[in-house]
């Protein structure tokens, strides 16, 4: 499963971002994270960094033509080459069609979409911190540094509770359209996200070989 090329969907709080860690970690594929992207342009104060610091700010959702040119960029780096999942990348049903054509004639081979019920989505971010060194996600019972980098654990400039709701709105209208699309190309598989989370990556792991095998 090594040369996988994957997404993983889900609402803010829904865990992604660890199970697209523990996945990449898993099955040696590159994690391509479009917010950790923008998070780095908005620190390190490259020419788009101030541009969409903005959007990040209030929830709101980088127009597609920067998003899409930040992917087709980063997905010409030879890591990428070598497997993929991208986390947080499609988020509208304009950047699920243009990646189809950044990667014709190949394709994704699994969508991922992990399910969890608003109030846990709402609780988990609450608690939510990040590095701001590395971008590593920590729940409200961590230290005060990163385990990875050593870096300090603060909470997101984008974790206020009107950019929340801005952002599991837009998820609703912008994002939850992409399960039909991608079911319509019989490429989704709905995980149930909550729970533990070794329990959370064994269930999403064992859909990845499930997809791999029916192919075989
Ligand atoms: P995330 O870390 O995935 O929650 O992303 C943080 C923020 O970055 C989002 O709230 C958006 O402002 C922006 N962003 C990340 N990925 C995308 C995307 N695919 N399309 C539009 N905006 C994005």
């Amino acid at each position: 499963m090594s040369g996988s090329k994957l997404v993983i969907l889900g609402r803010q709080g829904s865990g992604k971002g660890t199970q697209a860690e523990r996945v990449a970690g898993r099955l040696g594929l590159a994690r391509i994270a479009t917010g950790d992207i923008f998070r780095e342009a908005a620190r390190t104060g490259s020419p788009y960094g101030e541009q969409v610091q903005a959007y990040m700010r209030e929830g709101d959702l980088v127009p597609d033509d920067v998003v899409v040119d930040v992917v087709r960029q980063r997905l010409a780096e030879p890591d990428a080459g070598e497997g993929f999942i991208l986390d947080g990348f499609p988020r509208t049903v304009g950047q699920a069609r243009a990646l189809d054509e950044l990667l014709d004639p190949e394709h994704l081979d699994l969508v991922i979409e992990l399910e969890v019920p608003t109030e846990v989505a709402l609780e988990r971010l609450a608690g939510r911190r990040v590095c701001l060194d590395c971008g590593r996600t920590y729940g409200p019972e961590s230290g005060p540094r990163c385990a990875r980098c050593g870096g300090p654990l603060a909470t997101r400039q984008d974790d206020t509770e009107a950019a929340i709701r801005r952002r599991l709105d837009l998820y609703a209208t912008q994002t939850e359209p992409l399960v039909e699309y991608y079911l319509a190309q019989d490429r989704l598989a709905s995980i149930d996200g909550t729970g533990d989370p070794d329990a959370v990556t064994s269930r999403v792991l064992r859909s990845i070989e499930g997809r791999f095998s029916r192919r075989s």
